[in-house]
């Protein structure tokens, strides 16, 4: 992974003369003054674990998986929003953690839970750290060092149940080795989020992640059906039948932890049999409302397929296209057919497939040149979605000024959906904070029309206050009792997701 951008540096990409023309004439992007910061640029805080805490790790661990070396340490700095990207290329490693641990076991992650709860040592719990909410940049005042602990070696399919359809995968599986190991024997997740090649099963469980196919294979937290959790105050089991009226179902209380509960370190999850072939299909509708409304339909009438997704105007636009796109992914049956809409056929479709996992290479260029690219998403029951999508469009336009907005609609259910934002505006001479003052407001606008801060991003570190006044207090004393009762001396990912 680029320690300062997304993915494989061989896939880098360039911006064309023509779009960039056009970026200098509808949003005034200019080139930026400086060059970004070199590997070697970033400025890292002095290392400062105690020889003791070195050498216990390394005893639990091998010295080989404690790792202090300025590489480990950079990668292990920041998630993947536009923010962390901007500061890693100014050469700010000022959230660096001081060693990057490298458990090889449960009862490894036990230990090392144990010896930093004994030492206040924050640990930061981190899996493809492709977070876009401060998820991986813990507070580090008060403690005694920071320390992340990368799951990578927990990387094994344990078990399948082919008989309950139930697969146990440890946490550190990246998208694409899941779905190998799953393949082979004709199964699969069908979870594919557009941070699929980089994030990991533990992460996407950590954070409630959704996938690009959740119409049909629902969200992420629907597909666990058990979890083993290290907390620094023991183990935790969790679900041991498919529902179970034995009190409230306490995985939720793991699922959107966010590292600050416990360490994920194996999940049971539903799988599907790996279809014989993903089909596409593509409309044009002449509105987003109108494309909204037959969404909402083919979700009430429960008849969804793997894929679905709308796109509004203006991404349609920036696409290419005119109207409002929708593409349909269908694995089995009959594809869903539109009255009212113009049927394109699969192509367009079959493009938005084939590049779906680019984005975030182009975000890259997109700075480079010296736009601002981000994502933001929320969602709301369909009665209230058209009131958010114009007030988070108006509070990003007032905030920006020039800017491109653009929004889809891709996980959906009976009662609501999720609004999906692409923010594209000239950086500036300070983008950091232009980007936070508009997202400032974008979350004030998303709370006053009634939204949640997240439908599938999570808290972190960006939205806890959001979070805060959306739970209400007595949302807060629970999850500060959870956190007291699990981590009491707060040790894990301090500052992330507890308000
Ligand atoms: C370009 C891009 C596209 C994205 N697209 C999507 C998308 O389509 N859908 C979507 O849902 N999200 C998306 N995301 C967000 C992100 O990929 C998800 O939140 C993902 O679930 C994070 O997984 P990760 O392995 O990278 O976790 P990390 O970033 O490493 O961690 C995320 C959080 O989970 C915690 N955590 C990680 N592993 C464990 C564990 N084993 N036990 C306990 N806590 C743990 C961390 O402490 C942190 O708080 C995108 C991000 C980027 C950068």
């Amino acid at each position: 992974m680029l320690w300062s951008g997304w993915g494989d540096p061989g896939r880098a990409t360039g911006l064309a003369p023509d779009v960039l023309e056009l970026l200098a004439e509808a949003l005034g992007v200019t080139p930026p003054t400086g060059e970004p910061a070199g590997f070697g640029d970033v400025r890292l805080p002095e290392a400062d674990l105690s020889p003791f805490v070195l050498a216990s790790l390394r005893s639990i661990v091998g010295a080989e998986s404690v790792r202090t070396d300025a590489d480990a340490r950079i990668r292990h700095t920041r998630g993947k929003s536009t923010p962390d990207l901007l500061r890693m290329r100014m050469g700010d490693g000022s959230d660096a953690p001081d060693a990057v641990v490298l458990p090889g076991s449960h009862h490894e992650v036990s230990e090392v839970l144990r010896v930093c709860s004994a030492e206040r040592v924050a640990v930061v719990p981190f899996g493809g750290g492709t977070s876009v909410v401060g998820g991986v940049t813990p507070l580090r005042e008060g403690f005694a060092g920071v320390v992340a602990l990368d799951v990578r070696r927990l990387d094994r399919l344990v078990s399948v149940d082919e008989e309950s359809m139930l697969a146990e995968l440890q946490p550190g599986l990246r998208g694409p080795q899941a779905e190998e190991l799953l393949n082979a024997r004709g199964l699969t997740l069908g979870h594919f989020p557009q941070s699929w090649e980089y994030a990991t099963l533990g992460g996407f469980a950590a954070a409630r992640s959704s996938g690009q196919a959740s119409a049909g294979y629902g969200r992420f937290d629907d597909m666990v059906e058990g979890l083993t959790v290290a907390t620094p105050v023991g183990d935790w089991e969790l679900g041991r039948a498919p529902r179970s009226a034995a009190g409230p179902d306490l995985r939720h209380v793991v699922l959107g932890s966010e590292g600050a509960f416990g360490v994920i370190t194996s999940m049971r999850l539903r799988v599907r049999r790996l279809p014989a072939r993903r089909n596409w299909d593509a409309w044009r509708f002449p509105s987003f409302a109108a494309g909204r409304d037959a969404m909402r339909v083919l979700a009430q009438e429960r008849r969804l397929p793997a894929v679905l997704r709308l796109s509004d105007e203006t991404e349609t636009m920036i696409g290419g296209g005119s109207g409002c796109l929708m593409v349909v992914g269908w694995e089995g049956g009959e594809p869903p057919t539109f009255a009212d809409a113009g049927h394109l056929g699969p192509e367009p479709a079959e493009r938005w497939a084939e590049g779906r996992f680019g984005g975030p290479y182009l975000r890259d260029a997109l700075i480079a040149a010296g736009a601002t690219v981000e994502t933001l998403e929320t969602a709301a029951h369909w009665s209230g979605l058209p009131r958010l999508y114009e007030a988070v469009r108006l509070a990003l336009e007032a905030a920006l000024g020039r800017v491109i907005v653009m929004c889809h609609v891709s996980h959906l259910y009976e009662t609501g959906a999720s609004l999906y934002f692409t923010v594209v505006t000239a950086a500036g001479d300070d983008p950091l904070a232009r980007w936070e003052a508009a997202k400032a407001k974008a979350s004030e606008a998303i709370g006053l029309a009634g939204g949640t801060i997240s439908h599938h991003h999570g808290v972190g570190r960006d939205h806890r206050a959001a979070y805060a006044a959306e739970i209400g207090p007595v949302g807060v004393g629970v999850m500060r009792a959870i956190k007291k009762s699990l981590d009491p001396m707060g040790i894990l990912n301090p500052g992330v997701l507890v308000p």
